[in-house]
């Protein structure tokens, strides 16, 4: 299995000569079987460019999941090209809307209807099937398995378990570690504060195993401070969880909008510093980077 981080920017595209080396496109992850089959982890603005190589070799055949519908991971889609041209075939797979109590075709054919873009789901060419995924589904993909669970993130958003060619990759898409929102002394403290034990420990168990996690580490600790509840995680605590799922290799993504690329270097530097020895190889996302499993 090889992956390719074609988006890294949480939030909103951050385009310029600040943010080249680590990437100005959102959340996509292009994953590969061994034997070239194709599974797209998120559809930020990454996915379109994605999009046009994927076009030099028609008919494109992929698998498309969508960890939730916040903009910057399903931005990309209404320019994915292959969606344009018959004979293509995509699947998408994503989460229902808990609200309106839609699938995910609705979820997205909303952004591309009329007030907000040109063409509509309709107008479509490709062979498109939609499949809304539930908690701890298992989706059979013949060459892969793709697993879900339920992240925390204020909206419904399932974090991907992908196991192919004998390894192992977990995608967050967006994730906070769970934490107690009452004070000590608190009527609801204590039970509330054993739900969260049990969450945290759930999501654990279900990365034991893993060879590699890309998770969400937007913040350093002291920006988390005044951003809790927000739907984010941060470095260190992305690094402890890795450290207690055992965890072989970690990838640290969705970065921060205005976050420059020499801040970047200046963060992975002191990471490295405080956590050397920890016994698990780490490194920030970078847009463009290909790897081996
Ligand atoms: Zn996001
Ligand atoms: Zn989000």
């Amino acid at each position: 299995m090889r992956f390719r981080f074609r988006g890294t920017r949480g939030s909103l595209p951050a385009p310029g000569p600040d943010t080249v080396r680590y990437g100005g496109n959102t959340t996509c992850i292009e994953v590969r079987s061994d034997a070239g089959e194709l599974i797209i982890l998120d559809a930020g603005t990454g996915i379109r460019e994605l999009g046009i190589e994927l076009m030099a070799a028609r008919p494109v055949k992929c698998h498309i999941f969508i960890s939730h519908t916040h903009w910057d991971h399903i931005h990309g889609l209404p320019f994915f090209l292959p969606l344009f041209t018959p004979g293509n075939a995509v699947t998408l797979y994503g989460p229902p809307d808990p609200l309106a109590m839609t699938g995910i075709e609705a979820v997205l054919s909303k952004q591309m209807e009329y007030p907000h873009f040109p063409v509509r789901v309709a107008e479509l060419r490709a062979d498109i099937a939609y499949r809304t995924l539930a908690d701890r589904q298992a989706v059979d993909l013949g060459f892969a398995t793709v697993s879900t669970l339920l992240m925390n993130h204020p909206a419904m958003d399932f974090g991907c378990k992908v196991r192919c060619d004998g390894k192992t990759l977990f995608f967050t898409g967006d994730h906070e570690p769970y934490y107690n929102i009452y004070a000590p002394g608190d009527a609801d403290f204590e039970e509330y504060g054993r739900i969260v034990d049990e969450r945290n420990k759930a999501l654990t168990d279900f990365l034991r195993g893993v060879d590699i996690l890309v998770a969400d580490a937007q913040y350093a600790e002291e920006e988390y401070r005044t951003r809790r509840g927000w739907g984010h995680s941060t470095f260190e605590r992305t690094l402890s969880l890795a450290r207690e799922a055992g965890i072989a290799r970690v990838y640290l993504t969705h970065h921060e909008t205005t976050r420059t690329d020499d801040e970047m270097d200046v963060i992975l530097a002191r990471l490295r510093r405080e956590w050397e020895g920890c016994g698990f190889d780490f490194d920030m996302a970078r847009e463009g980077d290909d790897l081996v499993a």
